[in-house]
């Protein structure tokens, strides 16, 4: 075969180091040697990296924790260039078998997938907000809707619209607007377990997807997060508040049967006097 031939190998390795970013470690998970493709990827020059820790440039690697059990792992992860910006790479990192006595040696390859995260998170999440925008959640929506009905799970909805919302930029203005909406957003993300999902659903309504609860917990979520809108240290001088409607799904349901009871709960709790939770 035409790459085994011997006389194209150093070739064919001049071609991949230009092109690939490579690095070595020792055992301690120190830098022992990198090409200059990683050098122009992370900023940093040969000598600044020579006997530094991977975990200064890349804080969340648990890498060579899961060389224990595994001789190659390969994943995504957040790098920190010299500048401290951060970049996604996609990371292939291998035992290097050096010699039966000497101590273990680590190859990592790099590709940087940055474009392409940037990307993935610019059509996923609400700009305004941080939090999921409606075409992501439609889609987790989907997903979690087909595994909470095979698998016979509880699972609820809370549709969140903040109250007077027209009000508020008429008399302060759409930036302090903008702030409000960002402040509910947060407001949610903190209210909620890590398996929620929450979402922007349009311009002052929010969404909130519980698997594997119950109406009678959904209620209690929603509760708490219709009183810390109420009663946050955002308001000095006026006052924000929001109404839910909450929803268990039922067997007969499809997504749409689904959002639409709860979408009519919502507008219950508007019609009872807003600031409120209904079912
Ligand atoms: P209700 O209590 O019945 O929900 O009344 P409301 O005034 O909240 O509802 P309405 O639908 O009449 O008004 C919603 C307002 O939300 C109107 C729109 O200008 C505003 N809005 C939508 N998106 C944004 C945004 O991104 N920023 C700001 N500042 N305002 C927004
Ligand atoms: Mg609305
Ligand atoms: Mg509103």
């Amino acid at each position: 075969m035409l790459y085994q031939n011997s006389a194209l190998i150093p070739q064919l390795c001049g071609i991949i180091h230009q092109h690939v970013a490579i690095s070595f470690f020792d055992e301690q998970g120190c830098f022992s040697n990198v090409n200059e493709t990683f050098c122009r990827m992370i900023g940093f020059d040969t000598q600044e990296l020579i006997g530094r820790p991977l975990c200064d440039v890349c804080p969340d690697a648990p890498i060579f924790d899961l060389l224990t059990a595994k001789d190659h792992w390969s994943g995504e992860l957040l790098m920190r260039h010299k500048s401290e910006a951060p970049f996604w790479v996609n990371l292939y990192l291998h035992t290097l078998d050096v010699s039966p006595s000497s101590p273990h040696h680590y190859v990592a390859i790099k590709e940087s997938i940055d474009e392409r995260k940037r990307l993935e998170h610019a059509a996923t999440v609400d700009s305004l907000t941080k939090l999921y925008n409606r075409t992501h959640f439609n889609n987790l929506l989907e997903f979690e809707f087909s595994r909470q009905q095979r698998n016979r799970q509880h699972a609820s909805l809370i549709l969140c619209d903040i109250d007077d919302f027209k009000k508020i930029n008429d008399t302060y203005g759409h930036l302090f607007g903008d702030k409000a909406l960002r402040h509910v957003a947060d407001t949610i993300a903190h209210s909620i377990r890590k398996h929620d999902i929450a979402a922007r659903w349009g311009g002052e309504e929010f969404i909130i997807l519980l698997p594997d609860t119950d109406l009678e917990k959904a209620l209690h979520v929603a509760q708490k997060i219709c009183h810390a809108i109420a009663h946050a240290e955002f308001q000095k001088t006026i006052t924000i508040t929001a109404s839910f409607g909450v929803t268990q799904l039922r067997r007969s349901d499809n997504t749409a049967s689904w959002f639409g009871r709860t979408d009519e709960a919502l507008y219950k709790a508007k019609q009872q006097g807003k600031n409120r939770v209904a079912h």
